[in-house]
Order: C-alpha cells, then structure tokens, then sequence
C-alpha cells in the first residue's frame, strides 16, 4: 500500500531549517509512530530536514540524481518501481506538494497531517478532487489529521498479487508432473495492436515461469489454420492454445476458435466451456475479462451476493459471460444494450454499475447511484489521444464510492485470467490421462 502523509507548513511545504521550529514533539512522534518499521519514500530535501530524524529504516529517497548516494536508503525516480514494491509492503510518502502529487494517483490511504493550525496554508492539493473519501477526521490540542481512503480498485495492484500466486501454483505443477506448462499463441496477419497484446502475454507468461511461443502466420486459410490447431490438440507437450482475434476476415473465426480443444481453450471462447458456465467446477477455464471483473471484487472484498448489478453490453466476450458468472455468484444481474430502453433508469439502481460497451464518457454523475461501485471494462482513445473507459470519470467520482481506472484497472486482470486459465487447463489435463 502507499500511504501519503501531507506535510504542509505556513510555507507551502516543508521548512528545511535544520530545526524545524514548526514541527513540535506532538507532531514528530506521531510520525515516527506511524512509520515505524515501514518503508518512507521523501524527496532530498525531506530527507535531509526530516528524514534524518526519522527511526532508522531502509528508506526510498525519489530522485532524479543517479549518482546520489545515502547510507540506509535507495534512490530512484521510477514511480513504477515504487508502486510495483507498494505491493508487497506498505511505503509512506512524506513530502511536499511536488512528491505528493506523483504518488495521489497511486496512494490508498492519504494521513493529511495538517501542521498546526495557526499555520492556515494556501496549499491546495489534489486531494479536493476527490479520488478520495475522508474516513476520520482527529483533532488534537494543535495540530489535525484527516484519514483519507481511495476510491480506487486497482486492477493492476491485484494482478500483481495474483501474478505471485501463480508463479507458486506454476512451481507445483512442474514438480508434480516433471515439466513447464506450455502455451501456443497464434498470429495471424500484421495487426499492430495484436502484437502489443501478445506481447503482453508471453511477457506475463515468461515471468510467471511457462514456456510461451508465438506461431505466426503472415496469410493463411481456414483449412490450414484448422489443421495447425488439430496439431497443437494431439501434440501432448501443449497445454493451451490461444488464437489472437481479430482473424482476418477470409478465415471463419467461430471455426477455428470451435476447433481448439476445450482443455487447451485458455481464452474460454470454444461452445463447450461457454456452456460450462452454466455448471462452474473448481478449476474450471473461465472466460477471462468477465472472471477478471470478478476477482476485482471478490479480492476487494465487495460482496456480490444479493447486489443489484447492471451489465451495459452484451457481447459474446465480456457482457453475456459476465452475467452468468455474476449470477452463479447470486447476485440480480440486469443486462443492458444498445436497444435499452432509458438506460439512465435503469444504471442509476444499480449497487454494482459494470459498463463494457467501447463509449467514452456513456455513463456520467447522472447515470448512478450515490456511492455505487463502477466496473470500467471499456477501453477507447479520446479526442485527446489518452486511453480512457466508458465512465467519465471526473465527473461520478465524486458520487461513486469506488471504481476501476482506465488504465490500470480491469485490462492487466484480464491477462493475469488467461495465465490462470493456463494453469488449471494444465492440471485439467494431467489428472485426464492419469485418471
Ligand atoms: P462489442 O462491440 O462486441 O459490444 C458492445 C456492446 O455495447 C454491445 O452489446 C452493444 O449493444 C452495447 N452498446 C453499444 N452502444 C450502447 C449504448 N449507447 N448504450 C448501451 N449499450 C450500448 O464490444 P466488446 O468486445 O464487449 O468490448 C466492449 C468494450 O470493452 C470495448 O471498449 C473493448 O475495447 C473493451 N474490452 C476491454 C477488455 C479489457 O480487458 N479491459 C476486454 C474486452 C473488451
């Protein structure tokens, strides 16, 4: 977790006297007491007013200076890094509005220590845009904190949990059947998107530890295609096949994604494990982006039961799947479409508003109900070329009570599903010819 503690004196920021006459003993324990043991991340500056005085730690000092050197503490200026590291221990960051305003986007709690209250600052922080709810509000004698939560549900943190527990599920598989599990993804045509997607997959499959090739074909049939993928079927040595779509359009797409066997099918788009869905086992092959919708919330421990959710779209791929994974989970699922009728009325019922529809900026403040859970499957690019959801999020922030980021939050689950999938098709097969 990144957690922020603000720091603001009468100076918008902090004093770097080396005394620092405004911080009193009263507000120097409270944060040594929130920190200790934790790992604090502090500009330069901080580090050299504050961070000094702070107990003894392995600190992160965020800067630009490659060459700066600071016994019992790291030096970086790569956010990524940081927040990939917030994911196996909680990083505090103190600091001043510079270093505060890198890390809001990231942060899960936000500890708005406001020094002294004589000292009114014309600080304003991004905090008042309302990524953030307040929980608690403390005054003491001079000095107030406010507890900050996220509204936030990142996908991107979870998938980093999860990519932990498969690297641990995959090192079980190669001992209990003696090799790697396999995966074959299938190329076909120059599509430029394609390749950045595929090269996600083999990227998450390599560093969870499976053997991934990519098969290329430049032009091909369906005949031929069919054949290839009736190759992958016998060759034992494969543990799953995944046709990266769209196909060209001379191929018959429904075909070939019908000709893979269902236990190789990791991408869960064959009939068979479509109709699984309406009988889930343990380690069933579950389509990916509606399985990853339902780990955001299970591992956000939202409850599912019960709610009234509304799906906006219907495909194949996302909404329809989705529905009857939401259903298995006892939740009242309303699915809506194109053909909707007052579409308003309908999102601005639902607990859980879950939108893959490919609208930027479709569902709005007046779409929803206060403090409703939004699930933003969408993925567009808008007219200032940034990608961003079907929600315009700027404006239900406000009013929702948690939601999704595009980016950032259902596309690097919806991977992290497929490697999954890879792994309980692996265990699937093995118990087959065992059994
Ligand atoms: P699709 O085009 O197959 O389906 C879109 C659906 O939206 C249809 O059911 C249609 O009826 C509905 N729709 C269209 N306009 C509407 C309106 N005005 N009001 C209500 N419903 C409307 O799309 P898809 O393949 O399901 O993808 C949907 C979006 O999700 C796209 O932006 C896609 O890029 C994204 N997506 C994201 C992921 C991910 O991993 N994050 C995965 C798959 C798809």
């Amino acid at each position: 977790m990144i957690k922020i503690i603000y720091c603001i004196d009468k100076r918008n920021g902090f004093s770097y006297e080396k005394e620092m006459p405004w911080v009193n003993k009263e507000e120097m324990s409270h944060f040594k007491k929130n920190t200790i043991n934790k790992t604090v991340l502090m500009g330069r500056k901080t580090y050299e007013s504050i961070g000094r005085l702070l107990p003894k730690r392995e600190n992160i000092i965020f800067s630009k200076d490659k060459n700066l050197k600071i016994k019992n503490a790291m030096v970086t200026d790569s956010i990524d890094w940081v927040v990939e590291k917030s994911i196996h221990e909680d990083i505090y960051v103190i600091g001043g509005k510079e270093i505060i305003n890198l890390f809001l986007p990231y942060a899960d709690e936000i500890i708005e220590s406001v020094i002294r209250k004589e000292y009114k600052s014309d600080m304003k922080l991004d905090i008042n845009k309302n990524y953030f709810k307040l929980v608690k509000s403390i005054n003491r004698k001079d000095f107030k904190i406010n507890y900050y939560k996220t509204k936030i549900l990142s996908g991107y943190k979870i998938s980093k949990q999860i990519k932990n527990e498969l690297i641990i599920k995959n090192n079980y598989l190669i001992k209990e059947y003696n090799k790697k599990p396999s995966l074959v993804i299938v190329n076909v045509g120059d599509d430029f998107a394609s390749s950045i997607y595929i090269n996600n997959k083999v990227k998450l499959a390599k560093e969870v530890g499976i053997k991934a090739i990519v098969k290329k074909f430049e032009k091909t049939t369906t005949a031929q295609l069919s054949n290839y993928i009736d190759k992958c079927n016998k060759d034992k040595s494969i543990n799953g096949i995944l046709v990266q779509l769209p196909l060209p359009s001379n191929i018959d797409t429904n075909k070939i994604l019908n000709k893979i066997d269902p236990l190789k099918d990791v991408d869960c788009l064959n009939n068979i494990n479509i109709g699984n869905l309406f009988n889930i086992q343990r380690e069933s092959i579950l389509p990916c982006t509606p399985n990853a919708v339902v780990q955001i919330l299970k591992r956000s421990n939202i409850k599912i039961q019960s709610k009234n959710i509304v799906i906006v779209g219907r495909s194949n791929i996302v909404g329809k799947p989705l529905g009857l994974l939401l259903l298995n989970e006892n939740a009242t699922i309303t699915t809506c479409h194109s053909k909707t009728n007052n579409l308003r009325k309908i999102t601005s019922n639902a607990d859980i508003l879950i939108t893959a529809v490919g609208k930027e900026k479709l569902i709005t403040d007046k779409d929803i109900k206060r403090g409703a859970i939004l699930i933003d499957v969408g993925i567009n690019r808008s007219k200032d070329n940034k990608i961003c959801g079907d929600i315009d999020f700027e404006k239900v922030i406000k009013k929702c009570s948690l939601i999704t980021p595009v980016p950032r939050g259902v596309g690097p689950m919806t991977v992290t599903m497929m490697i999954l999938n890879l792994l309980n098709a692996t265990n699937l097969q093995n118990k087959k010819t065992t059994n």
